[in-house]
């Protein structure tokens, strides 16, 4: 046994006052050590890639919880996208709850220490990202109440990311990734930018494999390197890449336990055991709402396969479909 209580013990017979408010999902602030919190500043479409995300956004509850107040357990609404574990949480509204949730992240961190379960943040603002808060980093501190020296390295007054785009010089016979060093040693007035293929060019040599990775992980940038990391280790070369972005539209990123996260056709994948190359595929949830309809649902559930490596199941994950399935029923 734990010396540390869990807070769904101590408050659980509060339950019953919060089940009036129907939420699909409650999570509770010491559950937070494995999300991460992205906070918008107004409206949660103000979030650069929010299109890309929409469709696999959940509403959910989280609670609070405020010991001197009369009503001591309380509930937020917030969006979970649930293919990576991101919750998205409005500025004003993280503002007025924080000093309440940042000690349930904190108890959950202590849990987690205790029971050497792994996790990976250190302090309750690890889980917080910050990137699209135009705000200076001293002042954002101030309104969350967190002291000058925190752990917010993320926090800047720059632009969030841009969607993808190609660079070229102006009388270039190469399109670039942004980062490629040729693009860097140019004078900036002399890269033009296309948000498509430039026509009549061809793909720089030196990063092309960087524009596969920036297109294959879109929005997630961030991700490259990890997606890069578990695709070299899986023996998945370019032209397979170029081939999984261009025949089946695949997008891929990293959850926050470094498993790799794979979007097809209208399907969220997750792959587990990378590491070790015993590899576990897991599907996103749904439901059946008619003969040949679902509905997605939060979180995912094991998918059993005959699969041995990453090749194997990236081949299998762009094979499948609904429809595939369905007629597979009825064999
Ligand atoms: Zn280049």
């Amino acid at each position: 046994m734990t010396g540390i209580k869990s807070e769904k013990d101590i408050y659980k017979d509060l339950l019953p006052q919060l089940d009036k408010i129907n939420f699909k999902q409650i999570l509770w602030g010491e559950d937070l050590v494995n999300y991460k919190l992205v906070i918008y500043p107004q409206r949660i479409t103000d979030i650069p890639y929010y299109n890309k995300i929409s469709k696999y956004m959940v509403s959910i509850g989280i609670v609070y919880i405020n010991p001197g107040a009369n009503q001591k357990v309380k509930p937020i609404s917030v969006m979970l996208n649930w293919s990576d574990r991101e919750i998205y949480i409005e500025g004003n509204t993280l503002h007025k709850v924080w000093k309440y949730l940042r000690t349930s992240v904190q108890r959950g961190i202590d849990m987690a220490t205790v029971n050497r379960k792994f996790i990976r943040i250190v302090t309750p603002e690890d889980i917080l990202v910050t990137k699209y808060i135009k705000m200076a980093k001293s002042d954002f501190n101030k309104m969350l109440h967190l002291p000058e020296k925190g752990r917010m390295n993320n926090v800047s007054g720059s632009d969030p990311e841009k969607d993808y785009i190609y660079y070229y010089a102006r009388d270039g016979k190469e399109y670039h990734d942004k980062d490629c060093e040729k693009i860097r040693n140019m004078m900036p007035e002399t890269v033009c930018t296309a948000k498509s293929i430039p026509i009549g060019i061809i793909p720089c040599p030196k990063c092309q494999k960087m524009l596969y990775l920036r297109e294959l992980c879109n929005p997630f940038y961030s991700d490259m390197k990890d997606v890069d990391r578990i695709l070299t280790r899986g023996k998945i070369d370019e032209k397979q890449v170029k081939k999984l972005i261009n025949n089946y539209g695949m997008r891929m990123h990293t959850d926050i336990d470094g498993n790799l996260i794979v979007l097809c056709n209208e399907d969220v994948w997750k792959i587990e055991g990378l590491e070790h190359e015993s590899f576990s595929l897991w599907h996103n949830n749904y439901v059946r709402t008619g003969q040949s309809d679902r509905k997605k649902t939060s979180g995912y559930h094991i998918h059993e396969i005959r699969k041995t490596t990453l090749e194997g199941i990236l081949k299998y994950i762009s094979g499948y479909s609904f429809e595939k399935h369905l007629e597979a029923e009825t064999l």
